[in-house]
């Protein structure tokens, strides 16, 4: 196969085994930012050019579009779609996962497990909307965080209607979310590739820190999980429509509740922790899945 791999770094861990399975496994890839692909969407024959060059004839497209480049990521992935070219994730999916908001409400319309979240924009409704959810303490965050960055735990009533006021102040969309204290700091990263969790690891944040993100420091070890947790993070999965993601799930007194699906997730942590080649098992779906214009979003609106 002709792969393209859409990346800014070629250095990154995930991209370097990404592109390492590829070559072991006999397919020619080619790693490409994103950011440089300019296109030609005016003509009904679709164009998408790197550096002067028309990038055409490629069987699969493998995107590691990072949460800062989402907007221009996608729709690079997109023109791709529209060529007929095989997203290992679709740009639909993507965006749905990105938004923290839309996925969950996706979620919870297919009854998958997640803790009672609530979401207003009127700043007189705070103290209702923390009862909602079971009042302080709460999580609150910002809709496109990433790596931890933008989740805060506000301990008391009053710590959440200041930062929720702060965060109006600043015009950010945000959700305030139940803690889920007896989670320890900790939460269950299921690698899912098609409909099957291939690697998992228990993330557990550094002392005193509820935050889990091996970013904020938090350290990995391989984890068996119970075959309800299997169940849910393939379902998260699916609902979004992501063929790989990475599912963060939180033992909750209630069962598994899911946080957050990424349709980007790390290789680095998981590989480590686990000891599976996760890349391979990456390229192998491609193998087993890609066909020219097997894109269920194609010309559809997102
Ligand atoms: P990000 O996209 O920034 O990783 P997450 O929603 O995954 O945001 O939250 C980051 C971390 O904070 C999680 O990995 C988890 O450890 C902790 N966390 C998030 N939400 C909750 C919650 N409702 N209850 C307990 N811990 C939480
Ligand atoms: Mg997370």
């Amino acid at each position: 196969m002709k792969l393209l791999l859409l990346s800014r770094n070629p250095r990154l861990y995930s991209t370097r085994r990404l592109v390492e399975a590829s070559e072991a496994r006999g397919h020619s890839v080619r790693v490409i930012n994103p950011l440089r692909c300019y296109m030609n969407i005016a003509t009904s024959n679709p164009e998408i050019h790197y550096r002067g060059e028309r990038l055409e004839d490629f069987d699969a497209v493998i995107p590691r579009i990072g949460a800062s480049v989402t907007f221009y990521g996608t729709a690079v992935l997109r023109q791709f779609e529209m060529l007929g070219t095989y997203p290992l994730n679709e740009s639909q999916a993507i965006s749905r996962s990105r938004d923290k908001l839309r996925a969950l409400q996706l979620l919870s319309r297919e009854g998958v497990g997640m803790p009672a979240t609530g979401f207003a924009h009127s700043p007189d409704d705070t103290d209702d909307l923390l009862r909602l959810v079971g009042g302080a303490p709460v999580v609150i965050k910002l809709l496109e965080g990433t790596q931890g960055v933008g989740v805060v735990l506000a301990e008391t009533r009053k710590a959440a209607a200041s930062v929720i006021q702060a965060l109006r102040g600043l015009k950010a969309h945000f959700l305030v979310q139940e803690f889920v204290e007896e989670a320890g700091g900790a939460d269950i990263r299921c690698l899912v590739i098609g409909n099957k969790v291939v690697a998992a690891m228990r993330r557990q944040g550094p002392e005193g820190e509820f935050r889990s993100n091996l970013h904020r420091g938090g350290s990995a070890e391989l984890v068996r999980i119970t075959p309800r947790e299997r169940a849910t993070a393939v379902k998260a999965a699916k609902v979004l429509g992501l063929n790989v993601s990475g599912v963060d799930i939180l033992r909750a007194n209630s069962g598994p509740v899911v946080m957050e699906v990424n349709s980007s997730p790390g290789l680095q942590g998981i590989e480590r922790a686990t000891g599976r080649d996760v890349a391979g098992m990456i390229i192998e779906f491609i193998e087993r899945n890609c066909q020219p214009g097997r894109t269920r979003t194609r010309g559809r609106r997102g």
